[in-house]
């Protein structure tokens, strides 16, 4: 008798775009195969829990079917590739939503060994995994080797930087003028993940390189992808991430690398400003008329509870809805391209499930990222997803006493260094260390600009609270107008500020 293991299956979706139908087909295999809930990964991806190995082939038919998949959603490939889901500039989205769907196609892994395994060799008409025959089984871009460890791409829209682009091992940032995509500014070499107690490894951010007209975005795409693969480091998989091979060699070196294999240079990088990296919650109109809502989800999860019946809410809302769906990378979900005449029955809707539109939520909570960690993810060391949302009950009062429970802050959790809730990112995160036990880190940008620091190691809540209230007392009576926490902690003194990954581990 074989015993039930069970899988967690992540679905490629890029930019975190779903259609109602789609929708409706991830729920009915989450019932059906999963644990009954969907969750909502920091990359715009759905993820099923609970798949028993025998439902595995099923269940991955059933997502091919509604034309999405799971392959390149995890492996050392090109990832899902992130974009913004821009409730205010609906028609830049469009645009950007185009690359990042011609990214993950153009990158996806041409091995005809998916459809063998898992759908019998059949040939289906998915846009986001070409078939090669295995008479030709050779991969274009990645070779026989594949690349030395994972690769993100995203592409961010100014002011928001929700995707934190300079988490990306390869970001684009658009330039938008009159309404147009003109381009984007290319970032190279970010990324979160580490090691405990290894300062060889670190989490970096993108550096930007120049700009580009979006005509080149593949071609450039694909070259530095290529860099990656035959100068990532296959020795140690702990340094194989594409930031240390840019580290190791220098950015220098990188442009160079990339300008002879491109042919042609990249203009200077465009002016841009980013303002936060949170998601715009409630209502916002579009140019076309059309509506979006972005609803909150509590830690990415989407399941009923005795407060909110999300599930149901969102299955009931997919039966009708003519625009999409929107997974954002804050883990929360935009209803887009509502009706102007079907906005009342969604919000009717919304309300008889008490789906929660973010509104009566502190700045901390509205601003809260964490990972799956305990009980699913076999590399967690501690709690995420089923305790920040407790800890965060327990930070809330000391907001409000000091003032501060609109402040928008971002705090981040992980259960282990890996990152996937770019805990570098957080003004305030914790990295789970053991049971109930985090490392503690002040002082990142609140736009995502800037790494923060570790402030406190080992740790458990009655610490983090007795270390967080003075510092928030603090901030409340001395901060300057607009001035951000993750600013703050550094003027005042708590943490110096990381300018790079590779001072990320000195005090
Ligand atoms: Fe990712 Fe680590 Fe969290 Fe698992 S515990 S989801 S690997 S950050």
């Amino acid at each position: 008798l074989e015993p039930a293991f069970q899988f967690m299956l992540r679905v490629v979706t890029p930019g975190g775009v779903a259609t109602p139908e789609q929708w409706l087909v991830i729920d009915e295999l989450a019932q059906k195969y999963g644990n009954g809930t969907i969750r909502v990964t920091t990359r715009q991806a759905f993820q099923l829990h609970g798949v028993l190995k025998w439902n595995l082939k099923q269940t991955i038919k059933g997502i091919n079917d509604t034309l999405l998949t799971t392959l390149a959603a995890c492996g050392d490939v090109s990832r899902n590739v992130m974009c913004n889901p821009n409730p205010l500039q609906s028609k830049v989205h469009e645009e950007v939503y185009h690359w990042s769907k011609e990214l993950t196609k153009h990158l996806a892994p041409r091995t005809p060994a998916y459809h063998e395994i898992w759908l019998d060799g059949e040939k289906l008409e998915n846009p986001y995994k070409p078939y090669s025959e295995p008479a030709d089984p050779v991969e274009p871009i990645y070779g026989h080797v594949y690349l030395p460890r994972k690769f993100k791409i995203g592409i961010a829209v100014p002011p928001s930087n929700d995707i934190d682009v300079y988490s990306q091992d390869l970001g684009f940032i658009a330039v938008v003028e009159k309404d147009q995509l003109v381009g984007f500014n290319v970032t190279v070499g970010g990324g979160m993940g580490m090691t405990h107690g290894d300062t060889n490894t670190y989490p970096q951010l993108g550096k930007v390189i120049g700009f580009i007209t979006p005509d080149k975005t593949l071609e450039l795409a694909e070259k530095v992808v290529t860099i990656q693969r035959d100068y990532g480091n296959r020795s140690v998989r702990k340094n194989a991430r594409f930031k240390y091979t840019i580290d190791r060699h220098g950015l220098d070196w990188f442009k160079e690398e990339l300008q002879d294999r491109l042919g042609w240079e990249l203009a200077p990088a465009r002016e841009f400003a980013f303002e936060s990296s949170g998601d715009r919650y409630g209502w916002a109109k579009n140019y076309d008329g059309t509506w979006n809502v972005t609803l909150f989800v509590r830690s990415g999860r989407i399941a009923d509870t005795e407060q909110e019946q999300l599930m149901t809410g969102l299955r009931e809302i997919a039966k009708v809805l003519k625009g999409d769906f929107r997974l954002t990378a804050n883990q929360n979900v935009m209803i887009g391209n509502i009706p102007a005449k079907q906005k009342a029955a969604i919000n009717k809707l919304l309300k008889k499930y008490n789906i929660s539109i973010g509104e009566e939520l502190s700045g901390l909570r509205r601003n809260a990222l964490s990972c799956v960690a305990l009980p699913t993810c076999g590399l967690a060391m501690a709690e995420a997803e089923r305790y920040l949302p407790t800890l965060l009950d327990k930070l809330e009062p000391i907001l409000e006493k000091y003032g501060l429970r609109d402040s928008e802050i971002n705090v981040r959790m992980t259960g282990c260094p890996n990152g996937c809730a770019r805990p570098a990112l957080g003004e305030i995160s914790f990295i789970g260390k053991s049971p109930g036990k985090y490392n503690m880190y002040l002082g990142a940008g609140f736009a995502g600009e800037r790494l923060n620091k570790m402030y406190k190691e080992n740790i458990g809540e009655e610490e983090i609270i007795a270390t967080l209230e003075p510092i928030i007392e603090h901030y409340a009576k001395d901060r300057k107008k607009g001035e951000h926490f993750g600013d703050f902690v550094i003027r005042a003194g708590y943490i110096k500020a990381t300018t790079d990954g590779t001072n990320f581990h000195s005090a």
